[in-house]
């Protein structure tokens, strides 16, 4: 009999260690996001809002409720120390304090940003309500997407993209930079919650040199996997992560805007997330040892 119950084990469980839920901008609620990823055979999930930790509580009852282990995560956007890119947060604690003032600033940088571009728009001749659209937007994030629908209903332009070709888009003359943090602080507040910094994503036009800063900078690990990953591009940063003796992670970066067939299918498996969280308890022992 122990050996028909050891069958399911011997078969490959997979993990997703990047999700997106309606918190940032991902389609479905937390509690969703974790039924989903149930419905699609995954075993454990982290949930990696933008800026956003919000869902985190929601999505690991449901993780509790539904028998999927949920990792509490963020993605940082990140912009200095020559890059431009997103940190994962993982095993998160997201009751820190100082990520808690992190994504308050944050929501609130993106407010006053908003702000600017409102008043740029009316100086050239498109104005805009501000209040109105802070109201619809609700605690959603506020960004270029919804201040270009607002531009389409009010039939200054025709569409989303041409509001972003003439008006929003990098550099265009309504367009207003948002601050963020440096990797470097982004890896330090990351750490400072208990968490494991991996720098998401690095196959989207990093050099190698690039994704060597991010390691200098003391990154835990690199996301190896991912959907704009070629098979090509995931071994060069597997060696980069083995080279380094980093943690190599993966997942969907699924936000349920036609890429539901992703769910389930990546090859990531229990053992990253075994890694992950033997890392995790490691930092937190050794934490306590300094402490002592
Ligand atoms: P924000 O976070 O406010 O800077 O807005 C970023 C979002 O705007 C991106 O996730 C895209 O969805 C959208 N976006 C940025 N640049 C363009 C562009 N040139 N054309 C269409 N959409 C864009
Ligand atoms: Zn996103
Ligand atoms: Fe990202
Ligand atoms: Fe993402």
């Amino acid at each position: 009999m122990a050996s028909v119950k050891e069958v399911p084990q011997l078969r490959k469980r997979r993990v997703d260690l990047h999700m997106h839920s309606n918190c940032s901008d991902g389609v479905y609620s937390p509690k969703d996001l974790v039924r989903k990823a149930k419905d699609s055979g995954l075993v454990a999930i982290a949930l990696t809002d933008h800026d956003e930790v919000r869902g985190v509580t929601e999505a690991v009852e449901a993780g509790k409720a539904h028998g999927v282990e949920v990792v509490p995560g963020i993605e940082i956007s990140c912009l200095g120390d020559g890059l431009d890119v997103h940190m994962l947060g993982l095993f998160i604690e997201p009751e820190h304090p100082g990520l808690r003032e992190y994504v308050r600033w944050y929501h609130d940088e993106r407010l006053a940003r908003g702000r600017k571009i409102v008043e740029r728009l009316r100086e050239l001749g498109y104005p805009l309500d501000f209040d109105e659209l802070a109201a619809r937007v609700g605690e959603a994030a506020l960004g270029r997407p919804h201040i270009a629908e607002a531009l389409v209903q009010e039939g200054y332009v025709a569409s989303v993209q041409e509001a972003f070709d003439r008006l929003l888009g990098d550099g265009k003359p309504a367009f207003v930079p948002k601050r963020k943090l440096t990797p470097a602080e982004a890896i330090s507040l990351i750490h400072a919650a208990g968490g494991l910094a991996v720098l998401a994503h690095p196959g989207d036009g990093l050099t190698v040199e690039q994704v060597e800063q991010a390691v200098r900078l003391g990154i835990d690990g690199l996301e190896v996997v991912h959907p704009r990953h070629s098979e090509e591009v995931a071994e060069r940063i597997r060696q980069i992560a083995r080279k380094h003796g980093l943690l190599e992670t993966g997942g969907s970066d699924f936000h349920g805007r036609g890429d539901e067939q992703l769910l389930g299918t990546l090859n990531v498996f229990w053992e990253s997330f075994e890694e992950l969280r033997l890392a995790h308890l490691r930092t937190r022992r050794s934490t306590l040892e300094v402490a002592t």
